[in-house]
């Protein structure tokens, strides 16, 4: 796809004369690219007719850069969406949420339920997990392996077969047992069709979840919005997490579920393992639909912000991976002090949706003191390594005396060190571009 666009535009730039004719042609070019990944034809059409109202051809045609208006036009309409304007019920720690899943059988449900588990378990909640599907042999099974796997508390049985009766059981039991977040797994049949959706609403209806999650596999391609709507007409969905994000899907089908169930996209999964789950970010996920990779905004930042003499650095220690925990410790001081490197750091997309969420800066700065203060308590060893089997237990507990800091807390930030490590990882050999070299898209 990025590479259709990237040509749509460049022959659009070599174009002596912006006229009209010339926008069209760059337009249905984008199209037909966005089309091949699953984003739906109403929309791409709305988009086209958005893009030549924003799009002053007069503004093209004096000279201005027209890759760049276009890029931003093409980048802000898929944006906007994503962002079906209100945010999603969001659970509380230490107050009972119930939250239901649902989706097609197959779409990933009882995987990212599990996922979802795990994902607030880490962070201190007490969630638990009931298994309401009935209709598939093994379905509880799956779901007791998952949730053993990950200490989690759950409901199920082999041989109540009425779905309604188990989640209601369930979500009073761990009520009672004053868990956090209760999440209902349900079936997801692929026909019957009217009898899935009927046993949904019953589920729902009794339970009464505080938020429904539709799950939906990436690879859907156009059929995406009419299911997520019909998802959506039986149950009231509040949510989105698309699955498999890991695989050849570029995921368009993400923008259909938005439409169609007005609610945004919370996770996305990356992975058949209980940790590949992660938070959505818009914009990224914007970039990575338009073939501009994750990093090139990240990139143009660098070229951006970083003086010029420090960038062979900065770009040497990306593009060796190695993420060690002195990297973290700079990076963080840099953060801190909010210079350059600091500005370039906060816009990856791991570091800003998780370690500094927008509008809660103060609590993210103070977190990252805290982090600091334990890794003060570490020895030049630990620093340098990169091997994550070094931090053993009595290292750990020394690290908390040290710092005056909970075992817990240790493991906390040691555990954020791994999440970013993934993330650095990701940028080894990679070829970074030198300033000018960035194409559009
Ligand atoms: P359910 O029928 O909706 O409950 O779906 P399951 O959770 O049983 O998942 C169906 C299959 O998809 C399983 O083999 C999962 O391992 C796999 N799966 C789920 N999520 C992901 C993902 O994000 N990436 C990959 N590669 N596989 C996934
Ligand atoms: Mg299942």
């Amino acid at each position: 796809l990025g590479g259709s666009i990237s040509r749509a535009i460049q022959q659009m730039s070599n174009a002596t004369i912006i006229d009209e004719k010339v926008l069209n042609d760059c337009l249905n070019e984008i199209t037909r690219a966005l089309l091949q990944s699953d984003v739906q034809f109403k929309l791409v059409r709305d988009m086209q007719t958005n893009i030549k109202k924003i799009v002053n051809l007069d503004d093209l045609a004096a000279g201005h850069n027209k890759r760049r208006i276009i890029q931003q036009a093409i980048f802000n309409e898929l944006c906007k969406i994503l962002d079906p304007g209100k945010p999603s019920f969001t659970p509380k720690k230490g107050k009972t949420s119930v939250v239901m899943f649902v989706g097609l059988q197959g779409s990933g449900k009882t995987t990212t339920c599990t996922k979802y588990a795990y994902y607030h378990q880490k962070k201190g909640w007490k969630p638990a997990l009931v298994c309401a599907d009935t209709f598939r042999a093994g379905a509880f099974d799956q779901l007791k392996q998952n949730a053993t796997k990950a200490k989690i508390p759950f409901y199920g049985s082999y041989m109540e077969s009425d779905p309604v009766k188990i989640a209601v059981e369930g979500v009073e039991r761990f009520k009672k047992e004053n868990c956090d977040l209760i999440i209902v797994d349900t079936s997801g049949r692929h026909k019957q069709e009217a009898a899935l959706f009927e046993e949904m609403r019953q589920v729902s209806e009794a339970t009464k979840p505080d938020l429904v999650i539709f799950v939906m596999d990436s690879s859907i391609g156009q059929a995406a919005f009419d299911q997520a709507q019909a998802f959506k007409q039986s149950v009231a969905v509040g949510a989105v997490i698309v699955t498999k994000m890991d695989g050849h899907a570029k995921g368009g089908g993400a923008l259909s579920a938005v439409a169609a169930t007005k609610s945004p996209v919370i996770f996305i999964g990356t992975g058949e393992h209980m940790d590949e789950f992660e938070v959505f970010d818009v914009k990224p996920f914007v970039s990575r639909l338009l073939g501009m990779g994750d990093w090139s905004g990240f990139m143009d930042k660098i070229h951006e912000v970083v003086p010029m003499d420090q960038q062979p650095e900065l770009l040497q220690k990306l593009s060796e991976g190695n993420f060690t925990l002195r990297i973290m410790y700079e990076q963080f001081q840099n953060i801190l002090k909010m210079g350059p490197i600091g500005q370039v750091f906060s816009m990856l997309p791991g570091f800003s949706a998780e370690l500094m969420p927008k509008g809660r800066e103060k609590e993210s700065q103070a977190k990252i003191k805290r982090y600091m203060t334990m890794m003060d308590s570490m020895t030049n060893e630990e620093l340098d390594s990169s091997n994550p089997k070094l931090m053993n237990e009595s290292r750990i507990m020394r690290i908390a005396r040290g710092s005056g800091r909970q075992v817990k807390e240790v493991t906390e930030m040691l555990e954020e060190y791994k999440r970013l490590a993934k993330i650095w990882s990701k940028m080894k050999g990679l070829k970074i571009p030198k300033k000018g070299e960035m194409s559009a898209l």
